[in-house]
């Protein structure tokens, strides 16, 4: 190779690598923007029977204080436990769908509700394991699993492992982070 054959290469290479450099940026901008409005998740929607593609609801406090009673806010967004035995729909057995007083999203459904004796409506499941998840919870000196809204992030309660067949879970739910909607059987 000879000095001027050398020059071209090395300048080709720089070049190679500028592009190469360029375009891994390139793509690390295109997946960071996809990151910033991918906001939108897949859920399970029950009036559908289907899954959905929706949008996250992501809110100030500032905002969610003026969309919720005090009561509501105290439990969904400071992570409040009503008195067991008030809530009202800990002894409803309609049919249907129990969605989040926050943002409407499906949240449980009434075949799936039971009576665990504890004072706040109880599921042994989620309407679909995509619709709640679970966020560790370290107040009270304790670890326990909370239970949020997959849609707002808003608390809905916790899960525990005393549940009864066929998954053996409880999803201890606070009552006033529910809205039930009556579905035709
Ligand atoms: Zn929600």
């Amino acid at each position: 190779m000879n000095r001027r054959n050398a020059l071209v290469f090395m300048t080709t290479q720089v070049g190679l690598l500028w592009l190469a450099a360029n375009g891994f940026a390139t793509n690390a901008n295109k997946s960071n923007h996809k990151m910033v409005t991918s906001e939108n998740i897949k859920i399970y929607s029950a009036e559908k029977g289907e899954y959905i593609l929706t949008n996250k609801v992501l809110k100030s406090d500032a905002e969610w204080k003026k969309l919720l009673t005090s009561e509501q806010y105290h439990v969904l967004r400071e992570e409040g436990t009503e008195r067991a035995f008030t809530g009202k729909l800990l002894k409803n057995k309609e049919y249907g769908v129990y969605r989040c007083a926050a943002c409407g999203n499906d949240l449980y459904h009434s075949n799936h509700k039971f009576d665990s004796g504890t004072g706040w409506p109880s599921y042994y499941q989620a309407i679909a394991a995509e619709n709640v998840s679970t966020r560790v919870d370290r107040s009270f000196f304790s670890i326990r699993n909370e239970l949020i809204c997959s849609r707002c992030e808003s608390h809905l309660g916790h899960v525990f492992d005393d549940g009864p067949a066929p998954t053996g879970k409880r999803h201890c739910i606070n009552s006033i982070s529910l809205i039930f909607h009556k579905l035709d059987k």
